[in-house]
């Protein structure tokens, strides 16, 4: 007996397939997510700062836009955009890092690839001038995931990554921050997601992490899982904030899996672990997902951030 005509059949088929091919995004686009960290930047600052932020934010976005515009990869657009970040001395990251209550500069850094779930990560380094890039080395040419302290300092030598003395990272604002100010609580960092034109999704993070930590802390930014995730079936994550808290409560994976295993939008996952869990002040992530929806979600009154895509979207903000 003939249950269905051949035509209900190819609708069917049709109906179905174009059902699977929607869960991932149109070949060809692109979308690139970035932070500069989260924190209280007051809205009275003098327009001069506040256009110097605006201005490396638009340059960061520019950097990453370029490289997915040219068809290169969403690894390629974070680690550039990273690295411009920490050669930038406004952020938190590699120059312009905060100080440990010793003095020095303890810089962290995480890198992920969400098409075979590939990650490095180096923490606590002292003189490499651009850990993210070292971060990568670690996913590329390591057995390893993570290296820390004096022998991450000891393999970016061995790769010829560029060594600088740990005064290159001094900048006079923190030290007032630190030194003068006695701020303890300031939060920075450089992070940034990207899809690319083939589908696989970067995320990228590198602090300088918490003014005054103890020296060997380690914060959630070279953490896989709490500071950083990425995997091509849902989503890629990168958090700025506290990250004893980031720590604690898994936040980057945990976006990662609500959606996976309970089906939770991007938006609905991020709100999720940044409102529901995390406590008010605590920092916040952007994401990037599968198929090209992005959210950045913060619980702090400011969070540097910037969003491009191929549709034609580039808003770079700081407040709500
Ligand atoms: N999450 C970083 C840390 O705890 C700091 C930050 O994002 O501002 O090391």
């Amino acid at each position: 007996m003939k249950i269905f005509s051949k035509t209900t059949i190819y609708i069917i088929s049709f109906l179905f397939l174009s059902a699977s091919f929607s869960f991932s995004q149109k070949e060809g686009n692109y979308t690139i997510v970035i932070h500069g960290g989260a924190g209280y930047i007051s809205p009275e600052i003098p327009a001069e700062v506040k256009e110097a932020y605006q201005k490396s934010l638009t340059a960061a976005l520019n950097i990453g836009k370029k490289i997915l515009d040219d068809g290169g990869t969403s690894l390629d657009a974070v680690e550039q955009v990273i690295r411009f970040f920490e050669n930038d001395s406004l952020f938190n990251s590699g120059k312009g890092a905060v100080f440990t209550s010793e003095g020095m500069h303890e810089l962290d850094a995480s890198i992920m690839v969400g098409k075979d779930l590939s990650t490095g990560a180096v923490a606590g380094v002292k003189t490499i001038k651009n850990p993210i890039s070292l971060a990568r080395l670690v996913m590329e040419k390591t057995p390893h995931v993570l290296f820390a302290g004096e022998g991450a300092d000891k393999l970016g030598k061995k790769f010829g990554v560029d060594i600088v003395d740990n005064n290159y990272f001094d900048v006079e604002r923190r030290y007032q921050q630190w030194k003068i100010k006695h701020q303890k609580n300031i939060k920075g960092t450089a992070g940034c997601v990207a899809i690319d034109k083939y589908g696989n999704i970067t995320a990228g993070t590198s602090t300088g992490g918490l003014t005054d930590k103890w020296p060997g802390r380690v914060g959630d930014s070279p953490l896989i899982n709490a500071g950083t995730y990425a995997d091509n079936k849902s989503c890629g994550v990168s958090a700025t904030g506290q990250g004893e808290l980031f720590i604690r409560n898994t936040v980057a994976y945990n976006i990662s899996a609500l959606m996976k295993f309970k089906g939770y939008s991007l938006q609905k996952a991020a709100d999720e672990m940044i409102f529901s869990i995390l406590p008010e002040g605590s920092g916040g992530i952007i994401s990037v997902d599968k198929e090209g929806n992005y959210a950045l979600v913060f619980n702090t009154s400011s969070m540097l951030r910037g969003i491009a895509n191929s549709d034609g979207v580039f808003e770079v903000k700081i407040w709500k």
